[in-house]
């Protein structure tokens, strides 16, 4: 699932630009022209390689990686029993809400994204940098994404700082070496502090939608196994548990 989105194309583009750019410095003006002769040389140039590797693997993976989409109902449905009926049949629903733009049931901490146009499990935020959401099946790799840039942003500013004491020889080098200092601070500290917040909203155990929202953090009362359950049977009332096969009795059947 790729989004037809122009600021998050354009966010793609200059990620790959930047991690390439990156690349040519360290290994042309930093590796070639200052460890060509020793081990060192060859030992960052493999690892600043395999880095950016990891990198581009994780940044795809956060970007293909469907974030949690709830699917779409193939017929209009009718909202007008799902509150009357689930209170008054005992199943506990309440946490359950309708999304009047995807016109579907969603499980608690779903969340519609206006630039996917679809609603996304536990939804944290729309990231341009991968042109997706950040939801409950992307989280990881946008995490392992963020940890690489600061790896990669660490080592570039190791890299230059280790090398610019023989820095009088070319002035193409001391210049694309301060853009690249830069390019790091400023990308090495802007994923960081995400990073910080994303593993504050984990250990939290709350969303960056639900923080905006103040909601507070999310302490189901159910088990996992009940949550996937209720989740299964507004799937087969939207008609796609059918469709998927996982239906076994209807969810008028299971409030009975
Ligand atoms: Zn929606
Ligand atoms: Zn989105």
């Amino acid at each position: 699932m790729f989004i037809k989105d122009p600021c998050g194309i354009a966010c793609i583009i200059v990620t790959y630009i930047a991690i390439f750019y990156a690349d040519y410095v360290v290994v042309k003006w930093i590796i070639l022209q200052t460890m060509v002769n020793s081990l060192w040389g060859a030992f960052n140039l493999l690892m600043f390689n395999c880095i950016i590797f990891l990198l581009c693997m994780s940044h795809l993976r956060a970007v293909l990686t469907d974030p949690g989409t709830i699917p779409l109902p193939e017929n209009r449905m009718d909202f007008s029993d799902i509150h009357s009926h689930s209170s008054e049949l005992g199943c506990d629903f309440v946490n359950w809400t309708i999304c009047t733009r995807c016109e579907t049931y969603r499980p608690p901490r779903a969340h519609h994204c206006r630039i996917c146009k679809r609603c996304v499990l536990r939804m944290d935020h729309h990231c341009p940098w991968i042109n997706n959401c950040v939801g409950e099946r992307n989280q990881k790799f946008f995490l392992q994404f963020l940890l690489y840039v600061g790896a990669l942003a660490g080592y570039s500013v190791v890299l230059i700082l280790f090398s610019c004491d023989d820095l009088v020889t070319k002035q193409s080098r001391i210049m694309h070496s301060i853009i690249l200092m830069l390019e790091s601070t400023l990308f090495g500290m802007f994923v960081m502090a995400i990073f910080i917040d994303q593993m504050q909203a984990i250990l939290g155990d709350e969303t960056a939608v639900e923080q905006v929202k103040h909601q507070g953090p999310y302490r189901p009362y159910k088990s996992k196994m009940a949550l996937l359950t209720e989740y299964k049977d507004a799937l087969c009332k939207n008609d796609v548990g059918m469709k998927l096969g996982v239906c076994e009795k209807t969810i008028m059947d299971q409030c009975k």
